[in-house]
Formats: C-alpha cells, structure tokens, sequence
C-alpha cells in the first residue's frame, strides 16, 4: 500500500518534470502565444463600456515628486456616464491609464489643478497618444486657470517634430495633423465661489480656487454625475473652499503630505551635506495638507469616503501608512485610504454605493 503511493508521487514528480521540460524547450512558441491572448485582450479591453453607468474615480497617478514605487506623479481619472476625463498628468499617466483599460483617444478632456511641474510631466505623452490612438481630428481640450494656453503652446512646440514625422509616415487620413497637441481652455475662479466649467452628458465640472501660495493660480474641481459626486483637492494647504465644495459629496480626494516624515528626509539630508534638500523639505510643508487636516476637512464636510492621494513622502517600509495618516482615522469617523496607483472608486448612478476596486 506506502509502495504503492511512493510510486504515484514519483510517477507523478516525473509526469511533472516531463512537462515543465517541455514547456521550457518550447518557451518561445510559448511565450508568444501568451502574448497574442494578452495584447488582444488588451485592445479589445474599453473601459468605458465595462463600468456600470455612474461616477467612477481612478488613481492613474498617487503620488508626488518624490520617486516611490507604488506611487507615480499626480493622475485622476474621471469616467462620467459616456464622459472620460483626465485630471493633472503626472509622470506615468498615458502608462497607468493603459493599465487601467483607457484607450486613450476617447479622453473627452483633459483638466489642470495648476502648472508644478510633476502635474503635467507626462501631459506631452497624454496628448500624443489621444491623438494617434484613434486617429483624432480635433486636439483634445485641455481647461485650466490661466497660464494652460502657455502649456498647450510650449508642448505643440515640443512635439512639432514629431508630428511632422508622424504624418509624413502613417498618412494623414490615419493621424490627421488637425487633431495634434490640445486645444487649451482657460477659466478664471475664486475661492468663493465654483464655477461651472464642463456641462454635457448630464456631467458637470466645477472649478474653484485652493491655497497653494505661492503657486497662483491653483484650483480644486467637483464633478457631479446622476446625483454622485466627487471633490478633487488639487494641491492646497487646508482650505475653506475645499471644506465648502467637499460638502456631502460621497468621495474627496484629497492630497497629503505627512510633515514628520519629510522632517526625516530633511535632517538626513542636512546629515549627509546636502542643505539645499534641507531646505527643500522644509518649503514644502507650508503649501500641502498633513493627513490630519485632511481628515478634518473629511469630517467637517460629512463626505462618504476619503481618497488621499498625491503622498508625500514616500512609503516604502510596511507599516509607514500607519505613521503616515497619524491620527486621521481618529479625526475622520468615515473610511480613509492611503492612495496608490490603481485605486478605483465606483459611485453607481441611483445608489448610495460606494465601490472600491484595483484596476491594476
Ligand atoms: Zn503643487
Ligand atoms: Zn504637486
């Protein structure tokens, strides 16, 4: 009866290593036809029509300047009903939203929080590939407070080459030289009041000033979809136009930035003889919102759930998320997440629902 058995495992360990044999003699032929299901799979994969009608909000850029695995430059999705929108363009936006299923010439527009630049890093690549993906006659329009027809203009420059080439090679009837760059949209607000900037589909974007100063103008956007709605901070100490726009709504996402960790990174720096970093990490605590705060504006505005994302520091050690929010989840009674990459928040049109997912 033990022979027995001893002589399945091992028939079976020999099968095995027979077939793993195999399969390495034949890993080339393999490989590629793995990759033929995978890459079909992927362009065949649209987003859009994979949500269920409602507001969808999706990290395609978590983090700040500094280099963090889990987290790249500023990037927020908005799918709307029929709507897709790109919010900041961080330095792997055009990669992340490829990951998340976004064929990129369906972007409906592009919208600015303000002109630092780690926001509109990879806004070059973005305009790009809405441009040749689907062989887009007219550019993308790209709204921002004043200063974004600057950008749109400086990055049709950038890219003329490029055109030129791509024309010259595809043909125009496939990438039309009237769909390069972006179209820029600038708008004007206050802190007093939003101001209606997008208004189609039964989608509404709304801008409003935030406290960035030094950094003027740098705004905040609320977008509202079926009775759903989203507040986006953009870059901003605590504000009061962020706590009003934020009331109610069933997400904010928020930015943060934990001053203790960064006071690490700085006294470090200082350590190993480098005072310009020092100083550095000490400006820019002035001009973000500690997690804390966050949550407080979370909590004095009643919003369902808190998204924070553009972090800073980065967090590498397990653990440091805990460090990170400090005592945030004390100050905000509702649930909080540390944003990475990937994150995706579903806000079903005519429900309460509050859905949260990983696109990758
Ligand atoms: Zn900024
Ligand atoms: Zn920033």
């Amino acid at each position: 009866m033990k022979s027995s058995l001893s002589r399945r495992i091992l028939y079976s360990l020999v099968a095995l290593g027979f077939a793993l044999g195999l399969a390495w003699a034949f890993r080339a032929s393999l490989s590629v036809w793995v990759a033929q299901k995978v890459v079909g799979q992927r362009l065949a994969t649209e987003l859009k029509k994979e949500l269920s009608d409602g507001l969808h909000v999706g990290l395609c850029g978590a983090g700040s300047p500094f280099p963090d695995d889990k987290r790249t430059g500023p990037c927020t999705l908005v799918v709307a009903g029929s709507k897709m929108f790109v919010f900041d363009a961080g330095n792997a936006a055009t990669r992340n939203l490829g990951k998340m299923g976004v064929n990129h010439g369906q972007i409906d527009a592009i919208f600015l929080t303000h002109f630092h630049s780690d926001h509109l890093d990879g806004l070059g690549e973005l305009l790009l590939q809405r441009w040749i993906s689907t062989g887009n006659a007219r550019p993308v329009p790209v709204y921002g407070p004043p200063g974004v027809q600057r950008v749109v203009a400086g990055l049709r420059e950038v890219y003329a080459q490029d055109e030129s080439y791509r024309v010259a090679h595809h043909g125009e009837a496939i990438v039309p030289s009237s769909g390069f760059g972006g179209e820029a949209h600038p708008f004007e607000v206050t802190a007093q009041r939003n101001l209606l900037i997008y208004q189609d589909g039964g989608v509404e974007v709304r801008a409003f000033a935030v406290d960035h100063a030094p950094v003027h103008p740098a705004v905040g956007y609320r977008i509202s979809y079926q009775g759903r709605s989203v507040v986006l901070s953009g870059d901003t100490r605590p504000s009061e136009a962020v706590r009003e726009q934020a009331q109610g709504v069933d997400l904010l996402v928020h930015e943060a930035l934990s001053e203790p960790l960064v006071r690490i990174i700085g006294d470090a720096a200082l350590k190993a003889g480098r005072p310009n970093v020092k100083k550095l990490m000490s400006d820019i605590v002035d001009y973000h919102s500690s997690p804390e705060q966050a949550a407080q504006v979370a909590q004095d505005a009643q919003v369902g759930y808190l998204l924070l994302s553009h972090i800073a520091p980065p967090l590498p050690i397990p653990g440091m998320d805990k460090a990170f929010l400090g005592n945030a989840e004390a100050i905000y009674k509702g649930p909080i997440r540390v944003g990475i990459d990937g994150d995706f928040v579903s806000l079903p049109a005519g429900s309460k629902e509050i859905l949260v997912s990983k696109r990758f």
